[in-house]
């Protein structure tokens, strides 16, 4: 994998999620390659061979940070801030290291368990929180859908770790493959490593979408039989589909009385 360095931008942008102001890209592009990823049509470098850092990363924020009085950023909106590069080029370290220093927090979305390293700081920050995506039951099946991350095992196992740090934690659970995504299982593993958790389903702008294209092939090649019901559910606005999942995860929700927020 290439580390490059991206063009000059704003590295402090503005944030469309309740709640939160701004958010930090540590990396332009990501690592992770997730076939379905809605940031995938508008991919600069091919995210399998090249992903691009920030220069100057500390100082340049430094200097954006002091228009805003401190606050939660966002860390994860268009790439994975622990994609496998982190582990040495160590941008969302330093960023996080800043944001402490000058009492801002952070909430985090990853795929990785690589957050842990960092809990050191998230743990000196007030209102740090980390949530971790997850899709798949099986440690198998992730791998055709999601390049490079992490089985779905090791990131429960991180996020628990976070949890019994004393850090709010989430779980994103997304995207909801339908035949392929066992939901109220997944949900079930979540409940006792996760104090909020979000659910969605696969979803699309358009059938031309690079990120469909991509994740049709893989259904087509793996699980022929649900092409067909996969296309029409995720194209289908109202599908019952996802009136019924959504129905069975209220079910769980209620007996478990957990934060479980349903968008399907
Ligand atoms: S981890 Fe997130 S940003 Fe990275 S490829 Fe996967 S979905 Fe996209």
């Amino acid at each position: 994998m290439q580390v490059t360095l991206c063009e000059d931008r704003p590295i402090l942008t503005p944030c469309s999620l309740e709640g939160i102001n701004y958010q930090v890209d540590t990396y332009v592009g990501c690592e992770h390659y997730c076939y379905y990823c809605y940031v995938l049509p508008q991919a600069e470098t091919d995210w399998s061979k090249e992903v691009q850092m920030h220069a100057d990363i500390i100082e340049r924020l430094g200097r954006q940070l002091e228009s805003i009085p401190p606050q939660t950023i966002y860390l994860g909106y268009h790439s994975d801030p622990y994609q496998p590069c982190e582990a040495y080029c160590l941008q969302t370290r330093k960023v996080l290291e800043l944001l402490q220093q000058r009492g801002f927090s952070a909430t985090i979305l990853t795929k990785s368990d690589l957050v842990v390293r960092d809990l050191d700081i998230l743990q000196a920050m007030e209102r740090a929180a980390v949530s971790v995506s997850v899709a798949f039951n099986d440690d198998h099946t992730y791998r055709l859908f999601e390049a490079k991350t992490i089985e779905t095992s090791r990131r429960i196992e991180g996020l628990r770790q976070v949890k019994a740090a004393g850090v709010k934690t989430g779980s994103l659970l997304c995207p909801i493959i339908p035949g392929v995504t066992d939901a109220p299982a997944l949900l079930e593993r979540l409940i006792p490593v996760a104090d909020e958790i979000w659910v969605y389903g696969l979803s699309f702008s358009a059938q031309s979408d690079q990120s469909w294209q991509n994740t049709r092939d893989i259904i087509r090649r793996h699980f022929p039989e649900l092409l067909e019901q996969v296309e029409q559910v995720v194209f289908t606005k109202g599908h019952s589909y996802w009136s019924d999942l959504a129905k069975n995860l209220e079910i769980i929700k209620e007996k478990q009385n957990m934060n479980v927020h349903v968008y399907v």
